[in-house]
Formats: structure tokens, C-alpha cells, sequence
């Protein structure tokens, strides 16, 4: 059963009592491979996630390894060990309040070139806090947002952002604000036809650390069928340590969330009692935020993605 999200749903973020437990934590920033030669620029060192594309026949430039996955995880199993060890907590608190800047890159200050509206960014935020709460159905992740600034650049320099180049580094460079959890959201035309991508949390943060989505991907964009604000949500989702529902395929730990079935690939659309691994208990987890289906056919975390993001948190941004 889908369900048909629109605009007149996004005011259930604002019935939900959200607490904020502290500002972001200041951090020391190191600038990321800003053109340097010396600098790593392998977009896995990056840490960047697999891109949302924009279409079915779009592959994208970033999906993570195997190899790649393992590591990451070992890297997160040590750092929440270290913390437990220096007196920190591994428990979140109920719910944690991130604060957001979102930059509008535009050409030239026209829409048509990306100078989306505050309205749009507005029910963005919205919809992210009506995503992470539950309120389309699935968990409550504890996990909410509020819009710190919206800070808009007419930059053609850096206009469409084009995925890992000398350009977007740059302008992540010159732009990005807060410690390593505030959410820095960078939205424009994108290069190869992508709908986002973003940086997975680790260990030294740097100015490449992020979201990037589609502007037309916001709530009210013209991106049909992914303009019901989903991308940010998706994207959010890596940005906190989740991966692909169809990360790894039909063996292995898959996504690392034991409650998401597996899947062996994307699902676009939305595809009724798909089952892609039918040695695996469970369909196709095609309603989950972190799958590649429409906007109106994704509605749900898990407590499993949930537990994954909490943990992510304390490793890494908190
Ligand atoms: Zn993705």
C-alpha cells in the first residue's frame, strides 16, 4: 500500500515536540581536496554516497564497494569503542535537533537557473522533520531539523555543481558553516543528470562533508516524480551512516540494518511485491526512504536505520 504524500501533509512535523540537547559541537575543519594535488580526490576517501540518479537509466558515479563498506564499519565499531572507553555515551538522547544551512547556488538569481523559493526550502525542512519523525509512516528516528540560514550565491562559477569536481569543492570550501553536525545543504543543477549525493560521516571531518541535491527536488520543484522533497530526505539519510536497501545485494549484511529485507538492486517507480531475494525473508523494502523509488512510494525508516543513525551521531557528529 503506497501512500500519496502532498504539501498539505508537511504541517505534521510541527505537532511533534522536538528538543534541542545542545548546539553543534565546534570542530576543527581541515579543507577538503580543494584542488590540491596532493589530496586524496578518490570520491570513496571522500566518503561521498552513492548518488540518487535521476532516472532508471542513470548509474551512478559513487556506489561504495564491499571492501569499502567493511572498512567503514570497522572504523565506526572502533570509534563508538573508543568513545565508551573516554567516559562517552553510546545512548541518544530522545531527540536530537540538527541545525541546517541551506545554500541556493544559481547562475544568475533566476528560478529557472536555481533561485528556488524560501517557501520550497521552508517545506523542505518540513518534510524532513515529518520524514525523520514517522510521520509518513515507519519510526521515529529522533532526529529532527531546523533551518539555521538560507544563504543564496549567484556563482556561475560553480553553476550546475558538477559531482566531485575542482568547482564543488571549492564552493564547499568557501561556504560551508558550523561544526560537524550542522547540516550544510547545497542545492542547484546537477551535473550528469543526479537528483543528490552526499558526504557518510567519519572520522576527520572536512569542508567537502554534505548534501547536495537537485533544487527542482524540493517540495513544489518541477523534478516529477521526485519532487515531493524525498531526495533531502534520502540523501539526510546517508549524510547520518545509512546505506542503499540494496547495498551489498542478497548476501551478506547488505545495508548493516538487520531489519530492512535485502534487495538485490534499485527499485524504481513503484513496484508492487517485488522480491528480488526470494531466498531472503521479506519483499523488497521499495517504501524506504533509502531505495531508489518515487517520492510517493518511499514513506519509512526502519528502528534498525534508526539505531544505525544514533550510533553514527555519537561516533561522529555529536
Ligand atoms: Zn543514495
Amino acid at each position: 500500500m503506497t501512500l500519496r504524500r502532498t504539501l498539505s501533509t508537511v504541517g505534521v512535523a510541527a505537532l511533534l515536540g522536538a528538543t534541542l540537547i545542545g548546539s553543534p559541537a565546534a570542530a576543527s575543519f581541515v579543507v577538503g581536496s580543494g584542488g590540491d594535488a596532493a589530496a586524496c580526490v578518490d570520491p570513496a576517501a571522500l566518503g561521498a554516497a552513492k548518488a540518487r540518479p535521476g532516472g532508471a537509466a542513470k548509474h551512478d558515479p559513487n556506489e561504495i564497494s564491499a571492501s569499502e563498506a567493511a572498512a567503514r564499519e570497522k572504523n565506526l565499531a572502533d570509534t563508538l569503542r573508543q568513545r565508551a572507553k573516554v567516559g562517552g555515551t553510546s545512548a541518544l538522547a530522545a531527540t536530537v535537533t540538527i541545525e541546517v544551512v541551506v545554500h541556493v547556488i544559481s547562475e544568475d538569481g533566476t528560478r529557472a537557473n536555481g533561485s528556488i523559493t524560501d517557501a520550497m526550502i521552508n517545506n523542505q525542512i518540513s518534510v524532513l522533520n515529518t520524514s525523520y519523525a514517522g510521520g509518513f509512516g515507519g519510526v521515529n528516528t529522533g532526529f529532527q531539523f531546523h533551518l539555521q540560514a538560507i544563504d543564496r550565491q549567484i556563482k556561475p562559477a560553480w553553476y550546475p555543481i558538477v559531482y566531485t569536481s575542482t568547482a564543488e569543492k571549492q564552493m564547499k570550501a568557501a561556504l560551508r558553516t558550523g561544526g560537524k553536525g550542522t547540516l550544510n545543504i547545497y542545492t542547484g543543477s546537477l551535473s550528469d543528470d543526479l537528483l543528490g549525493w552526499a558526504t557518510f560521516p567519519k572520522s576527520q571531518a572536512d569542508t567537502y562533508d554534505g548534501v547536495v541535491i537537485l533544487a527542482e527536488s524540493l517540495p513544489g520543484g518541477t523534478a516529477s516524480p521526485y519532487n515531493l522533497g524525498d531526495t533531502a530526505t534520502h540523501e539526510v539519510g546517508h549524510w547520518l551512516n545509512l546505506y542503499h536497501t540494496f547495498q551489498g545485494g542478497c548476501n551478506g549484511n547488505g545495508d548493516q540494518v538487520a531489519d530492512t529485507p535485502a534487495e538485490k538492486s534499485a527499485a524504481f517507480g513503484c513496484p508492487a511485491n517485488r522480491d528480488t531475494c526470494p531466498s531472503k525473508a521479506g519483499l523488497d523494502p521499495i517504501h524506504n526512504y533509502m531505495d531508489y523509488t518515487d517520492d510517493s512510494c518511499m514513506y519509512e525508516f526502519t528502528a534498525g536505520q534508526a539505531a544505525r543513525m544514533s550510533s553514527a551521531w555519537t561516533a561522529y557528529r555529536a
